[in-house]
């Protein structure tokens, strides 16, 4: 736990990015064998100041507790919360909000990489292409939603069950086959040994 603390205090620390906004968004030291790892907070999350605060994390909470009979306030208390960029990185012209660019996914992966040598997870679920394409290549989300993957990554393995992005910009999640995928995703997730083990 103690190691996980200090993680955190470097982490909100960090202000390597300078386009970039901070503050760094954490979910807190949830010492845990499954980490989540989201794509980059949005505007609302830093304000609020936890990860999927907002409209996304509605989703995704809704997901979790309907699919894997899990609510928000025990998902937050039980699986390390991780992201590709812990920032938010601002809005496009058209209002959007930026995807962050590859240095900045390449100096956040720092945070990741020490996040999965003090966890050593048994499970990961990436959600969102960004964060699934940190860990495999594919093409399309039907190649890799509603499967499970045994993943090499930095010397450590582990079981990968990628999630699409919960967000309203786009329709997947909410339309076939997203969403038959997703509900296979999240059985998978279910039965795996670290989330049943879960307190
Ligand atoms: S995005 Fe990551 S690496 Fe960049 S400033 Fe924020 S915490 Fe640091």
């Amino acid at each position: 736990m103690q190691k996980l603390i200090k993680h955190i205090e470097q982490l909100k620390a960090c202000r390597l990015c300078p386009n970039m906004h901070p503050p760094v968004v954490s979910g807190g030291p949830v010492v845990s064998r499954v980490i989540l790892v989201g794509q980059a907070p949005g505007d609302k999350e830093p304000k609020l100041g936890r990860p999927f605060a907002w409209t996304a994390g509605k989703t995704l909470f809704g997901w979790f507790k309907e699919g894997a009979g899990l609510d928000e306030e025990h998902f937050r208390q039980s699986i390390y919360m991780a992201a590709v960029c812990r920032c938010f990185p601002g809005k496009e012209l058209k209002g959007g909000d930026r995807a962050p660019n590859p240095q900045e996914v390449k100096n956040c992966s720092q945070w990741l990489s020490r996040e999965l040598e003090i966890l050593n997870p048994k499970l990961v679920i990436p959600v969102g292409k960004l964060a699934i394409q940190q860990f495999l290549k594919f093409d399309k989300l039907t190649d890799v939603i509603g499967k499970q993957f045994k993943v090499n990554f930095e010397g450590h393995s582990f079981d990968l069950i990628p999630l699409a992005h919960p967000s309203g910009a786009s329709p997947w999640h909410r339309m076939e086959p997203g969403k038959t995928l997703i509900s296979q995703a999240l059985k998978l997730i279910k039965k795996h040994p670290a989330f049943k083990e879960l307190s």
